[in-house]
């Protein structure tokens, strides 16, 4: 019997997949599911916001309006007779692991992480110090963040951290609300955003200019604001014999390091915003009282590790950098999920390649799966969403052949259960109201989107 008819004659009515998160692990979860044509497959996407796209909505900076063109993609694959969506649905609440494994013969966890990594240092619980998680999604309009506050009102702002995202926090700061008017930027963003005080944006890096995790097109821009200038102190490009050949093995790390030189030959204008790097920084303490109210720095060494990994060491040169807000840019973290082993080390729910695992032998949970940056942490781009789920997916087919049939097979018995439950899901149908109902609002603003920041006013539209 072939692989097809096993799965066809083991499960009636076609393999009934569930995605737990609508974001783009999970539309290429799908999508990785429909390409397999021989097998009759049914994927009920479960997400608990009623809006879908996850990241791509409110992970992407507002004024990053090409990678978020990657929704027509998923449009399509929602588009598929043989998908559903229920948004607006929580797992774990609306819907629990029982009734998943009673309405599905699989199930694909893609929820992202919704943690942070901290930087243990004394301080860091300050009010003012902030992750840029948080802030990311306050001005993107996460419904979580509606109301979450933040306190522009001071002239110096340090983010720690030379990643995307830093980058991403950095350039929102930087830049005028003239810059950022026409984006899909939230509404009470850009409305506090006018407001702003902040004058000196300090991005610190514990490493040097060789060892940056951003990338080129991001890092560029730092040279194209409208009222805003870009420095890097020359002494910070004097490199190591580590980084040296680091800068020499790795093209991508050789351009960012150009750009990096330009800046070192920049003098801020005399008005608009500073943004200054500051590299081989390392923070010892968030000082305040009660409040943030500036950084004890420390200058770091580099010194090459055995395997080429160029480590920072602390000297005993400290530094004081006044300021009112602390974001932390250090990378994100999983949270567990309810009924799921987590692996606390990784901050990932534990798994092997996308096969769920038991805590403490690995052994395989059957009809469980993860894809996204809660399988493998948060790296990568959108894009590279879509080979990890498809390596998933591939286990799941194998998986398949072995797996026990769920009790409840019947399409519309979940669509029931959550009638019951009185759950207010939106299918994607809805969703397009709402999605049409936003541009609409944002072309009569001359504005490319106006975001709902709730789900109550999602849920009306
Ligand atoms: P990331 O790329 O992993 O960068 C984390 C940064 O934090 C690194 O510079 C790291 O330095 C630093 N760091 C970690 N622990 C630290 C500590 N204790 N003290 C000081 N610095 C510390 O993470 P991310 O910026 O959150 O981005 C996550 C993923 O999303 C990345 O793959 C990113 O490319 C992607 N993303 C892409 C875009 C885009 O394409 N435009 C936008 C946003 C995000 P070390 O190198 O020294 O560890």
């Amino acid at each position: 019997m072939s692989q097809q008819e096993d799965i066809a004659s083991r499960f009636s009515g076609g393999l009934r997949v569930a995605i737990i998160g609508a974001g783009p692990a999970g539309f290429y979860a799908a999508a990785a599911w429909f390409k397999q044509k021989d097998i009759n497959v049914h994927v009920d996407m479960f997400e608990r916001l009623p809006s879908p796209f996850g990241l791509v909505r409110y992970g992407v900076a507002p004024d990053h309006a090409r990678i978020k063109s990657v929704t027509r993609v998923y449009d399509k694959i929602a588009s598929n007779e043989k998908f559903r969506y229920f948004g607006n649905v929580q797992y774990g609440t609306d819907l629990t692991l029982e009734d998943l494994s009673s309405h599905y013969d699989q199930i694909v966890f893609s929820v992202g992480t919704q943690g942070d990594r901290m930087l243990n240092v004394p301080g860091e619980e300050l009010e003012g110090s902030v992750s840029a998680r948080e802030f990311v999604a306050w001005y993107n309009g996460h419904p979580d963040y509606r109301d979450w506050k933040v306190d522009l009102s001071h002239k110096a702002v340090v983010v720690v951290g030379v990643g995307n995202v830093a980058l991403d926090v950095a350039r929102i700061l930087a830049k005028t609300p003239d810059e950022l008017r026409p984006t899909d930027i939230a509404c009470h963003a850009l409305d506090q955003l006018r407001e702003s005080k902040v004058e000196d944006i300090y991005i610190i890096a514990r490493r040097g200019p060789a060892q940056v995790k951003f990338t080129l097109h991001e890092i560029k821009e730092f040279g194209d604001f409208e009222a805003a200038t870009t420095s890097v102190r020359t002494e910070d490009l004097e490199l190591d014999p580590g980084s040296a050949s680091e800068l020499e093995r790795n093209k991508a790390a050789q351009r960012n390091f150009e750009v990096l030189e330009k800046f070192s030959k920049v003098q801020h204008a005399a008005n608009g915003k500073r943004v200054h790097f500051l590299f081989k920084t390392s923070p010892v303490e968030i000082s305040g009282e009660g409040r943030v109210e500036g950084m004890r720095v420390v200058a770091n060494r580099l010194e090459e590790q055995e395997g080429g990994y160029v480590q920072s060491i602390a000297t005993d040169t400290f530094n004081d950098i006044p300021c009112g807000l602390v974001l932390r840019s250090v990378g994100y973290r999983g949270t567990p999920l309810a009924g799921l082993p987590f692996d606390e080390d990784r901050g990932v729910v534990a798994n092997v390649n996308g096969r769920v695992v038991d805590k403490p032998c690995g052994t395989p949970i059957p009809g469980l799966y993860v894809a996204g940056w809660i399988k493998r942490g948060p790296s990568g781009v959108i894009g590279t969403n879509k080979p990890d789920a498809q390596e998933t997916v591939k286990l799941m087919l194998e998986d398949a052949v072995r797996a026990a049939p769920c009790s409840n097979r019947g399409p519309e018995a979940v669509v029931e259960l959550l009638k019951n439950r009185n759950v207010d899901f939106v299918d994607f149908a809805r969703w397009e109201r709402i999605n049409q109902h936003e541009l609409r609002e944002g072309q009569e603003q001359g504005r490319s989107r106006i975001k709902l920041a709730t789900s109550e006013e999602m849920l009306k539209i």
